[in-house]
């Protein structure tokens, strides 16, 4: 009999036997409160009757029908329907099945479109596990060692870190970009350099949002230098951060948005979405694969959308992510490991030091393994692995929000008896 890859390192020991709203069902009998929505997937919750209703009618319609070769309407559908909700300008639309693949692409349309190699990222990134995507991910170790060589062309400037520098955000920020301009000049040219990839809030990298100043330093050196500014919404997207968008809490809009993850509420989906013009430069033939925009995630994303319109989503990102935040920072100030809280809308973490200002992972190991065990599903990150964050789905309302912080306090009395015990 075959058995699991010995590769699988699964967080927690939770066998999920059904999804409902911001509850898992597990084999045991328990109920969980999910506040990882499978990495930020399930924003409408899970099995969302809207969602499953439409995907079950596309089931019986029509599975698959590769679009680059038969088009069909749940895609011509959904096109519509993101028009609605892009960046102005940004009217031209390719599907892949994942986030990676979608940063794939973007590198491809960029080097095609700019005739030139390089890309910048910033310290901290994450953008895949694809070999390209790799090359440009700076989230931790784990994620390129050994694997070498990466796609070449990628180089790396900072990212405004303020809390790991010591800093305010204005100095992270200014130290950033100056270093930026360093890297222009030096390792990677701005005649060479035909896009920066950033994440609006820093993901798999510890939750830290971009200063809106740090975007807006960004475009304009893009179109001082003529380099495309790529903004990789996969997981700050579909109203995860209390806007739509990830970069709408800066004045800065994108040459090119990736997205993902939320695009269709866990069915395979992904897309890079870029003005008609540039989007034309890619080479024809050089972008897709078999089963991208596939017929049942298209119709699963229109219905996604218009659940995230109807209930109000992005709205109840922004108030509930406050109350969420604010909820954390009672907890830290009950404990001194947690030396910092932060987020936007419903994507918050807490980040664990040790009494040097250090990163400890072993302290956020610990408080994410006790809220599994009362009941809160979680995921660590932060290149150092000492972010604990929460991530439910945007259909969460606030006595579950309460009901999570109750169980993290918990989770974190527990997490430094332990420690001390
Ligand atoms: N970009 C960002 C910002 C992400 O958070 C992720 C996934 N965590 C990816 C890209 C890669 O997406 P996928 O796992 O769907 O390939």
């Amino acid at each position: 009999m075959a058995q699991l890859s010995p590769l699988l390192k699964q967080a927690t020991p939770v066998l999920a036997e059904r999804g409902e709203g911001v509850y898992l069902y597990g084999a045991d009998g328990r109920r969980y409160l999910d506040f990882t929505a499978g990495i930020g997937v399930t924003n409408t919750g899970h099995c969302h009757p809207r969602v499953v209703e439409a995907a079950q009618k596309q089931v019986a319609t029509l599975i698959h029908g590769q679009y680059t070769t038969v088009m069909h309407r749940p895609l011509l559908r959904l096109v519509e329907a993101l028009g609605d909700v892009l960046p102005d300008g940004l009217d031209s639309l390719f599907f892949l099945n994942s986030g990676s693949e979608a940063v794939e692409a973007s590198i491809r349309l960029a080097r095609h479109a700019t005739g030139r190699q390089n890309i910048v990222v910033f310290h901290g990134s994450f953008h895949g596990r694809t070999m390209g995507a790799a090359a440009l991910t700076t989230a931790g170790t784990k994620f390129r060692a050994g694997i070498g060589p990466l796609m070449p062309g990628a180089a790396v400037a900072p990212f405004p870190q303020a809390y790991r520098y010591g800093w305010d955000e204005d100095e992270a920020t200014r130290f950033a970009l100056r270093e930026l301009d360093y890297v222009l000049a030096t390792s990677s040219p701005a005649s060479d350099t035909a896009a920066f990839v950033v994440e609006p809030v820093l993901g798999e990298g510890g939750y830290i949002p971009a200063p809106p100043a740090f975007l807006e330093g960004l475009r304009e050196r893009a179109d001082r230098h003529g380099i495309l500014l790529v903004v990789d919404e996969v997981q700050t997207g579909f109203g995860r951060t209390g806007r739509f968008w990830g970069h709408e809490h800066s004045a800065a809009r994108p040459d090119v948005l990736i997205t993902a993850k939320g695009l269709a509420s866990g069915f395979p989906l992904s897309a890079i979405a870029a003005p008609a013009a540039l989007m034309e430069k890619a080479r024809p033939g050089s972008q897709g694969g078999t089963y991208g925009g596939n017929a049942v995630a298209c119709a699963a994303a229109l219905a996604t959308l218009e659940v995230i319109r109807d209930e109000g989503l992005v709205e109840n990102a922004a108030v509930l992510g406050a109350r969420l935040n604010e909820g954390l920072r009672k907890v830290a100030a009950d404990h001194p490991e947690i030396g910092d809280v932060r987020g936007l809308g419903l994507m918050q973490a807490s980040e664990f030091t040790g009494p040097d200002g250090e990163p400890d992972a072993a302290a956020a190991q610990r408080a994410h393994r006790a809220a599994a065990e009362q009941g809160l599903l979680l995921l660590t990150c932060g290149a150092f692995g000492n972010v604990v964050r929460m991530i439910p789905p945007l259909v969460v309302d606030a006595s579950q929000i309460d009901d999570a912080l109750a169980l993290w306090s918990d989770a974190v009395a527990a997490a430094v008896a332990a420690a001390v015990g």
